[in-house]
């Protein structure tokens, strides 16, 4: 990692909130990954302070490349079934890619939904931040993260200087909510990974964060970063603490993998590492310009 940040009281207060303690002050990281399973990382430019007045990418390149036709990616998926392309591919705009999610009925979840859900947030983001599936609270409201995990989201966007709605947009690679929370099966996956691709392609952010597992597996497969059986046996741990180059349709996005939150809820011991991707993070963001 680069530069670690300098913090202000403010940060400090919002950090201890998140329940991390700065331990890059106390010494180097001892939970950093080992880097030599993986390709080597992106060089980063130092950081500067990450700020949400920033300004979001100049909308007539954002508008230029989505008018280009959508293309099929052309990694495989990690999971079995071929996706269904039509619906998503065929949206040539947001309102019309929602329409497709809150319509579709490709596989079984469609029948146990109450809501799908698409996403929220700046259509023109800086950062898109990408989780597993809805839960019970997001099945009910619609909305991403809008439960106990979603607060704690929250808090690590203040932490980052970030807010939901402004330079952020928050979406799911599975849109509706698997029965009792279960995990997404490959299946599922690979059927609705292409809404996900879509809306990359039609937000164009600078940056994705990929939070948890399944985020981390569909960004980095579909971008061809690592192929899908190599993708399967990693544990999320090795997938962190880099700076992945995904080509995700017209795009090439550096992606960040970080922990998902409900296991961050799960296991606060973790956060101090999570903190430290979302530092890589604002690093490789900073450095984009
Ligand atoms: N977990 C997720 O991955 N996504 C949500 O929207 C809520 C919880």
């Amino acid at each position: 990692m680069s530069a670690l940040p300098q913090l202000s009281e403010r940060h400090r207060a919002m950090l201890a909130e998140m329940g991390v303690s700065t331990w890059w002050m106390l010494g180097p990281n001892p939970t950093a990954p080992a880097p030599e399973t993986l390709p080597p990382p992106v060089a980063v430019a130092p950081k500067a302070v990450a700020s949400p007045t920033q300004p979001a990418a100049q909308p007539a390149a954002r508008d230029e490349r989505a008018k280009q036709p959508p293309r099929v990616a052309e990694a495989p998926l990690v999971g079995t079934a071929p996706p269904r392309p039509v619906v998503a591919w065929a949206s040539t705009d947001l309102e019309a890619l929602g329409q497709a999610v809150v319509q579709c009925t490709a596989c079984d979840l469609a029948q146990h939904r109450r809501q799908a859900v698409v996403g929220m947030g700046d259509t023109q983001p800086d950062w898109l931040l990408v989780g597993e599936a809805p839960g019970e609270e997001e099945d009910l409201q619609g909305l991403p993260f809008v439960g106990r995990a979603g607060q704690l989201l929250d808090k690590m966007l203040q932490a980052m200087g970030l807010e939901r709605g402004r330079g952020v947009y928050i979406a799911n690679v599975i849109k509706c909510r698997p029965p009792h929370n279960r995990n997404p099966d490959p299946a599922e996956v690979a059927q609705c990974a292409p809404y996900l691709l879509r809306q990359i392609e039609l937000l164009q952010p600078k940056i994705v964060l990929a939070m948890g597992r399944f985020a981390a597996q569909t960004v980095l497969g579909q971008g061809g970063c690592l192929p899908p059986d190599t993708l399967s046996q990693m544990p999320l741990g090795k997938l962190r603490g880099h700076v992945h180059q995904a080509r995700l349709g017209q795009l090439t996005l550096p992606v960040v993998v970080t922990y998902h939150p409900a296991y961050l809820l799960r296991s606060p011991a973790e956060k101090a590492k999570a903190w430290a991707d979302l530092c890589l993070a604002m690093d490789a963001r900073d450095g984009l310009g």
